[in-house]
Order: C-alpha cells, then sequence, then structure tokens
C-alpha cells in the first residue's frame, strides 16, 4: 500500500533516530537500508511504533509504499554514498518526486546535486543534535526551492526542537544554504568546545584541580550567562567516573580528538569568503595538534614540560567564566560574519536572526546567549555582532579577563590557543589604525603594487630606495 507520507534511506545512528523521531510524531514511513538485517532489527525493535513503520528490503518496494508525490531522507555518509543513492533512487522515482540529503554533506556538493537535479525537487538539510537530537527533537536548516521545503515543512517542524514553542527548523536558502549554516554551526561548535577545553586545561594544570572540583564549577557557571548545553555536557563529562578503574573518566581517556571534518571546511571556506573565523581556525588547528601525541611527548622531553601551575589567587574562576563569555561572543562574531559574507557572495539571503533562532534548541550548540544574538542580529544583521548594544556591553565587561587568562595563561606555558585568537581578534577590530601600511609598504617596494595615501591619492609607489 501507498500510504507512507515519507521514506527515508540509511538506518544508522542518525537513521534510525530520525526515523522513531517521524513514527512517534504520528507519520507513517517507509524505510530501507543497504544491509537488510538493519532493517528488520530497527522495525522490530521500534515496538509500539513498528505499525508506523513500514520496512522494505528492496528500493523499489521502498519507493511503491510512498505516497505521491514522494518525499525520501537520504540518510547515509556524505559523500559519494549520497551520489550513488541519488543515481539508483531517481529511475524509480516521477519528476515531483523528492530527494532530501539530511547527512553533513559539503554545501558545494548540495549546490552541485541541486544544479544537476534542476526541476527535480531535491533539499539539502542540516540536522544537528547527535542521535539524540534526532530522535527527539534537532535543529533543521534547510536548503533548497522554497516550495520543495514547503512541502515537508509540516513534517520538519513536527519532529524539530522547539524553543518557547517555535520549532527549530527553518528554511535558510536555496541549493547548498542549509548545509553551509550548518558547516559554520560546526565550526562553531569546534570553537566552542575547544575554549571549554583550554579553560579546562587552565583549572587542571593551572591551578591543579581535581575533576569533581572542575565538574562543580562547570555546573555552576550553567546556571549563568554561559548557560549552554556543551558547558552542561563538560560538568558531567569531568563528574564521570570509569566504572573498570574507578579512576575520573577524563584520566582515561586518551587526549587525542577526532573529527569527521566538518570544522575544516568551515575554516577553509572562511578563507574563500574573506570572512576570516580565526578562533575556528585555531580550533581545528588544535584537534590536529592534539593527534601529533608523539610529537608532543617527544617536545616535552627536548624542552622540558612549562610551569603552568598558577600561583595562588591568579585568574579566578570568575575571571575564567568572563574570559569564556568573551571568547564565545567573539567566536560567534566572526561566525555571523561569515554567514553575512556568504549571503552576499552566494546571493542567499541567509536570515542571520533566524539563525541564531534555529539553533536555540536541539543542535550541540544550543546556549542562552543565542536568544539576544537573535534580538541584536534582527536590529542590524549587517553588523558585525561584537558592535551590538547588548554584546558591546557584556564584551566592556569581559575582555580584560579574556586578555589576563591569556597573558597569565601564555606565561606559563598553558596553551590557549582559540582563546588567544579570539583576543587578538577583539584587538584587531578595536584598533581603528592598524600595521597593514607596513605591508604596503613592502609589497609596493618589492612588487609595485601600489598603496593608498591618507590624502586621498590611490595606486601610488615609492620611492623606495634600492
Ligand atoms: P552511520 O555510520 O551510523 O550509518 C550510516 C548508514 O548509511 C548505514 O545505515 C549504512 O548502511 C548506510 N550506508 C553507508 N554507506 C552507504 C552506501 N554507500 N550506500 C547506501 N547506504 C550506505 O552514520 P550516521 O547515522 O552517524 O551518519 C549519517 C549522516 O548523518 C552522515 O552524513 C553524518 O555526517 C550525518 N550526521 C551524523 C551525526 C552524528 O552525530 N552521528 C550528527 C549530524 C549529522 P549499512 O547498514 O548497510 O552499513
Amino acid at each position: 500500500m501507498s500510504d507512507a507520507e515519507i521514506g527515508l534511506i540509511g538506518l544508522g545512528t542518525m537513521g534510525a533516530a530520525l526515523a522513531l523521531n517521524i513514527a512517534d510524531n504520528g507519520f507513517k514511513i517507509a524505510v530501507w537500508n543497504r544491509t537488510t538485517k538493519k532493517t528488520t532489527r530497527f522495525h522490530e525493535d521500534a515496538s509500539d511504533l513498528s505499525d508506523r513503520i513500514i520496512p522494505t528490503e528492496k528500493l523499489d518496494e521502498l519507493v511503491a509504499a510512498i505516497a505521491k508525490p514522494r518525499a525520501i531522507i537520504l540518510m547515509v555518509p556524505a559523500g559519494d554514498p549520497v551520489d550513488d543513492q541519488i543515481a539508483a533512487l531517481r529511475p524509480l522515482l516521477e519528476d515531483d518526486d523528492m530527494i532530501i540529503d539530511a547527512g553533513n554533506a559539503n554545501f558545494h556538493d548540495t549546490n552541485r546535486r541541486a544544479q544537476a537535479a534542476g526541476e527535480l525537487p531535491f533539499l539539502g538539510i542540516g540536522v544537528s543534535g547527535g542521535e539524540e537530537g534526532a530522535r527527539f527533537g534537532p535543529s533543521i536548516m534547510g536548503g533548497g526551492k522554497r516550495e520543495h521545503w514547503d512541502r515537508v515543512a509540516h513534517i520538519l517542524t513536527a519532529i524539530a526542537a522547539e524553543h518557547d514553542g517555535t520549532p527549530c527548523a527553518t528554511w535558510m536558502g536555496d541549493e547548498g544554504a542549509g548545509h553551509f549554516v550548518k558547516a559554520v554551526h560546526n565550526g562553531i561548535e569546534y570553537a566552542d568546545m575547544q575554549m571549554i577545553a583550554e579553560i579546562y586545561g587552565v583549572m587542571r594544570d593551572g591551578h591543579g584541580m581535581d575533576h569533581p572540583g572542575i565538574a562543580k564549577t562547570f555546573a555552576k557557571w550553567d546556571d549563568g550567562p554561559l548557560k549552554s548545553y556543551l558547558i552542561e555536557i563538560s560538568a558531567k563529562v569531568a563528574a564521570a567516573i570509569d566504572p573498570e578503574t574507578g579512576y575520573p573518566m577524563l584520566d582515561v581517556i586518551v587526549d587525542a580528538a577526532g573529527q569527521k571534518g566538518t570544522g575544516r571546511w568551515t575554516a577553509i571556506e572562511a578563507q574563500h569568503l574573506a570572512a576570516p573565523v580565526p578562533v575556528i581556525e585555531a580550533a581545528v588547528a588544535a584537534r590536529n595538534l592534539s593527534s601529533q601525541r608523539e610529537a608532543r611527548a617527544k617536545g616535552e622531553d627536548l624542552f622540558g614540560s612549562a610551569p603552568k601551575r598558577l600561583h595562588d589567587g591568579m585568574l579566578p574562576h570568575d575571571t575564567l567564566e568572563s574570559a569564556l563569555i568573551a571568547g564565545k561572543i567573539i567566536c560567534y562574531a566572526q561566525g555571523f560574519g561569515m554567514i553575512h559574507a556568504a549571503s552576499d557572495q552566494f546571493g542567499w539571503a541567509l536570515p542571520l536572526p533566524e539563525i541564531a533562532k534555529v539553533w536555540r534548541a536541539g543542535c550541540i550548540i544550543r546556549s542562552a546567549m543565542l536568544d539576544d544574538m537573535a534580538s541584536s542580529l534582527a536590529d542590524d544583521a549587517d553588523r558585525n555582532l561584537m558592535f551590538a548594544p547588548h554584546f558591546a556591553s557584556v564584551l566592556k565587561n569581559t575582555h580584560t579577563a579574556l586578555r589576563e587568562v591569556v597573558a597569565v595563561s601564555t606565561t606559563h606555558g598553558l596553551a590557549v590557543p582559540a582563546l588567544s585568537a579570539a583576543l587578538a581578534y577583539f584587538d584587531t577590530m578595536r584598533t581603528a589604525r592598524g600595521t597593514a601600511n607596513m605591508i604596503q609598504g613592502q609589497r609596493d617596494f618589492f612588487g609595485a603594487h601600489g598603496f593608498a595615501r591618507f590624502d586621498g591619492r590611490t595606486d601610488q609607489h615609492g620611492p623606495w630606495e634600492g
């Protein structure tokens, strides 16, 4: 019977959770997975939701089970599997049937797929919130033709997280706009996590705090301006005990961070857009360097370990909290600046305040601060978030703490690359007269590139002594 309201391909971690969420919200869904055993097990495990789930063993069975015009979600790994799956599916579909790529595609691929689809309905949607979000309410960033989004918006908004009754599912723009916004989300996620890890390092190595004490500090901050999912889970991660050894989990976890590359895409794209995101770049670099464990051990043997331990009274917790607040504002200012630049360059008209709103619940970077960011961006979306009255006022109260943390950490050999990048950006962006006059002089000296003078004349040269 062709009565499923939607179909889904790929019953891995995210696909299975999303399918259960869709069924849980009252929609009938047909599912298919490359490995049939997984489909069978998924259906058996769905217990009371199994009536709303139609398991299928072949692609044409999946297609036949869905009501026309069809909509089919792909939840397979980004890259070739998406192209392969589209190629296998399209011949089985009719012209008004829609394919929705809900994985973490690179937005350039989504642009390419949307162009290849032409008039055939195709959406690229970014889904954030991990397995838990996919099951109980993710944040959804949609891209593609508006009329195609509107066709499935009732399902996507029903399954999305809600913030004060507003669903966190929004159409961002054409083609790869949704996946682009998701990539920036992930870049900000890298930066947010890295800054928290750096402050954790100051507490662990600088203050010599134990993990329960660190957990309590994060938990306390989760009641203040830093309230966010990432601070909340950092408290829980720091409090967790390894059942095998009885040690804190953080003492048994290897200090080498993994990544799937979405933060790197953001950093690379920011460079293409000439909208730098140095805090995100520092976070991506820090993850890469974390993996060079052998080299780091060799470095410590060669140069000795840094002093690290701070004197009593240095960098009290309030100062660390304020530094994180400042770092976070600066990081988001860069992320939204990048979105603004992309909006211009790709002609997307990305809705900045709506993006802040869609991140308020369901996704990994959800935080109390995003509410104020949405209001500030609504007042003037063109502006650097650092200059919006509310955040300018918060930064005025916190940037000295950021400087103190970076300065003291640096003199004690505690590496704080993302916080340092935030401070350098802040200092750059409040310096009316910078030092690029020297760069221009050098460029003209060796390459006759020309320079502008303060008296208004442009394309000027030397004279320089050879
Ligand atoms: P999993 O590895 O858990 O599952 C992948 C699924 O895709 C499996 O069902 C697998 O089928 C299927 N698959 C793999 N390769 C192919 C292929 N070549 N053709 C057809 N089907 C294939 O991945 P996730 O669920 O974690 O991720 C899915 C997508 O969601 C990715 O793009 C990921 O980046 C994105 N994402 C993941 C998040 C997460 O927290 N995990 C968060 C947000 C987005 P089989 O059983 O046969 O192997």
